[in-house]
Order: C-alpha cells, then sequence, then structure tokens
C-alpha cells in the first residue's frame, strides 16, 4: 500500500491526531503509554458489534461462528506477528500485565524456597511486582541485574548472577523509560545453559522490532494491543507448547474446561485452558485490523522511519542548555527521556501541554530504575510512525519556553 514512507497519509489514517489542545495542535508524543488508532481498528470495533456480536466457541448459529472465526483470526495474526509455531501457543490476555501475572500464577508454583528470579534494574513494574510476590510466598530470591549509566544491562554482572539456583529470568526486551533494546537473544541462550525459563516483557518492542520468538528461543512472550495501534484490554502471551501443557490452569471457569463434575474436572486443551470465561471479543477482533496495518507498513519501513526520528529529536534535544538525556544505549528505539537542570518534570508537562505537546513525566513505573540514576523521573518524549520533525521542532522550542519560564 505504501510504497514510499509517507508519513502525512499516515497521519490521515489517525482521526485523533487532528485536532487542537488548548488552541493548538496536538503533537502527541506518549507513544510508550499508549498509541492511537487508525481508523480500520475504530471501525472494526463498531462493526463487530454492528453485525457479528455474539459469543464464541460455544454456539452452532451463524453469528456465534461468526464471532468464533474473527476471534481465531486474530489468535493466527499474532502468531505469524511474532512467528510462533502454533496457534496453541498463543494465549489471549488482557494485556502484558495479566500475561506476566499469568505466568508467575502457574509457572512460578514450581519454585522452591532457596531458588532465584533474575529482572533487570530496568524493568517495568508490571516484570517486577508479580515475581516479587511469588518469591515472597515461595522463600525465593529475586535478583536485579545492574546496568551501566548509559541504561545499558551490565553482561558480565548478569553472567555471575546466574546460578543453578536460578530459574526463571525475566527481561524487558526495549525499555519503556529509556528506549534501551536489550541483548535478549544473548540473553536467553545465556540463562538456558543455566538450565532458566526466560520470560521476555515485549511490552514496548512489539511496535519498533520485528519479533521472532524461535528464533529468540524465548520460553514466554508477552505484549500488549494498545502499544501496537490496537484496542486496550488485549494481550498476548506467547508461551513454548511443552511448557504450557505443563503448567496449571490459571483461572477456573468456562471454556477452559474439558468436563466437570462434583469430584473431577479436566482441562480444555491449549490454548483454551488459559482463557477462563468470556473473553474480550470485541477488542481482540479489532486488534487483528492493527497488525494489519502495521503489517502492510512492514515494520522494517516503521524502524528505519522512527529511527530518523529518534537520531532528529537526540541531536535537537542536546543543543538545549541545562537539558540532559537519559538513557543514551547505543541500540535503541524512538524513546527519548529527559531532564532539564532546575526544574521540575512535572513543570515540564504541565507547560507543554499547554502548547498541545502530550510526553509523560514521572518514574514511567520504572521507580528501581529512577533510583538507580537517582533521580526521581523523567519527561519522556516516545515517538510513533505518525509523528514528524515538525513535532520535535515543536517540542524543542516549548522546552525553550519552559527554561525562559524559569530563568
Ligand atoms: C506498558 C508496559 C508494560 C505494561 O503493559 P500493560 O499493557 O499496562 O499491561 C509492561 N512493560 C513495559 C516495558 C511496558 O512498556
Amino acid at each position: 500500500m505504501y510504497k514510499v514512507f509517507d508519513v502525512a497519509e499516515i497521519r490521515k489514517d489517525f482521526p485523533i491526531l487532528h485536532q487542537t489542545i488548548h488552541g493548538k495542535p496536538l503533537v502527541y508524543f506518549d507513544n510508550a503509554a499508549t498509541t492511537q488508532k487508525p481508523q480500520s481498528v475504530i471501525q472494526a470495533l463498531s462493526d463487530y458489534y454492528n453485525e457479528i456480536n455474539a459469543n464464541i466457541h460455544r454456539g452452532i448459529h451463524t453469528l456465534a461462528e461468526r464471532a468464533t472465526a474473527e476471534y481465531e483470526a486474530t489468535r493466527e495474526i499474532s502468531r505469524q506477528f511474532i512467528n510462533a509455531s502454533s496457534t496453541e501457543e498463543i494465549i489471549f490476555t488482557r494485556g502484558t500485565t495479566e500475561g506476566i501475572n499469568l505466568v508467575a500464577a502457574t509457572f512460578g508454583k514450581s519454585l522452591k524456597a532457596g531458588d532465584e528470579v533474575l529482572v533487570t534494574t530496568m524493568e517495568h513494574h508490571s516484570n517486577i511486582v508479580p515475581w516479587q510476590m511469588l518469591c515472597e510466598e515461595k522463600g525465593a530470591t529475586l535478583k536485579p541485574i545492574p546496568i551501566n549509566d548509559a541504561g545499558e544491562v551490565i553482561l558480565e554482572e548478569y553472567e555471575k548472577l546466574l546460578s543453578e539456583k536460578t530459574k526463571i529470568v525475566a527481561i524487558v526486551y526495549v525499555s519503556n523509560s529509556l528506549g534501551t533494546i536489550n541483548p535478549v537473544k544473548q540473553m536467553i541462550d545465556m540463562a538456558h545453559q543455566h538450565g532458566a525459563t526466560v520470560l521476555i516483557d515485549g511490552a514496548q518492542a512489539s511496535a519498533h522490532l520485528e519479533i521472532n520468538v524461535q528464533d529468540l528461543d524465548c520460553d514466554f512472550y508477552v505484549f500488549s494491543s494498545h502499544k501496537l495501534y490496537g484496542p486496550t484490554g488485549v494481550g498476548v502471551l506467547y508461551g513454548k507448547k511443552a511448557l504450557l501443557e505443563a503448567m496449571p490452569p490459571y483461572q477456573g471457569g468456562g471454556e477452559m474446561i474439558k468436563d466437570v463434575s462434583f469430584t473431577r474436572t479436566t482441562y480444555n486443551e491449549l490454548p483454551y485452558k488459559f482463557e477462563a470465561g468470556t473473553p474480550n471479543i470485541a477488542d481482540t477482533v479489532a486488534f487483528k485490523k492493527a497488525l494489519e496495518y502495521i503489517n502492510e507498513i512492514g515494520k522494517p519501513v516503521i524502524s528505519e522511519y522512527e529511527h530518523e526520528l529518534l537520531t532528529y529529536a537526540t541531536e535537537s534535544l542536546q543543543e538545549i542548555n541545562g537539558l540532559r538525556i537519559v538513557g543514551t544505549a547505543k541500540e535503541k528505539i524512538s524513546i527519548v527521556s529527559f531532564i532539564v537542570k532546575g526544574i521540575h518534570h512535572q513543570d515540564i508537562g504541565i507547560i507543554l501541554d499547554t502548547q498541545g505537546i502530550a510526553v509523560r513525566t514521572g518514574h514511567h513505573c520504572t521507580q528501581p530504575l529512577m533510583n538507580r540514576f537517582e533521580i526521581p523521573g523523567t519527561s519522556r518524549a516516545s515517538f510513533a510512525m505518525y509523528n514528524t520533525k515538525e513535532e520535535i521542532d515543536k517540542l524543542v522550542k516549548g522546552l525553550h519556553k519552559v527554561i525562559k519560564m524559569f530563568a
């Protein structure tokens, strides 16, 4: 469809971008928190309720069959999106957070006192707290993998932490606060050499990088639809089939069973064993349109354009007196976190908003990471494929205004 990447054409597909905030054209730079949705996704939601709505899997009437086919079509395109070998390995969740909690609550049952779980210092709270809760319950220990001043994992330190006690390694593919792309393939390999099971938090990576779970050889991979131009309330948990088969169910209820009696219940086959109750059918169906949208343009094309934005933003922001970029890893996606000397991040966010510019400020759900850098938080501009260099110019201008106000 888009032979040459044309951002003006892309922008036409996102109705929300064409509005003013406080009288200024909206500049949406909060894509690491959630992305905006193309018209095709928005349309799919209303089409679903107008034409398809029925409960899935159990019905034999036409609408039930239609809804089931649409729901399962999203499973197939999700499988392709991360190159899993089978749809049995694709479990729908509410999002990344639920995916991690599911693994901690089921696979985690096998942990024993004295076992260790490793996470990086740059994890999102959702890839810390479920493991912390699990470790507390089991008498296991959660250990952070140190990072350097650029915001990169120190592989030598990671190697030192790995031992036969390491049962789970849970690592973020791309940091939502710094933009760092972690060398996950190498880290997975290192963990496997010690017999550990690896979960990859792909919440931030999946919109920007090509994902191939078979090549990575991760045991679990989780991501959220809403950071991928899809609706909120849907996520994917990938797990290797053998692991998923050995794991106990997560929640009990309808759909996840084969036979129920008061003496004994047998569970449904994969992936349904992990999908108790009526799922979020409408949003899951619309999520397919988001994946199709990305596929049509092509990840490599998107990544290349976003990298241009990253380079441009990094160079422009560095010029600003008193501004320091937090997170200067060699490998980054299009996220720039920064602090400005003498000005609180919250003030920066509020003043930029008056100019129509949406950035996120605070700890970005990564408090241990902020502690590592000894800062309370940052301002974060995160770019998506519909952002432009002109918008980055507006951010720079806006920041000059902020600095002038506080001078
Ligand atoms: C957003 C995010 C999460 C949490 O995702 P939810 O959709 O809120 O469940 C976890 N990890 C990273 C890196 C994120 O960016």
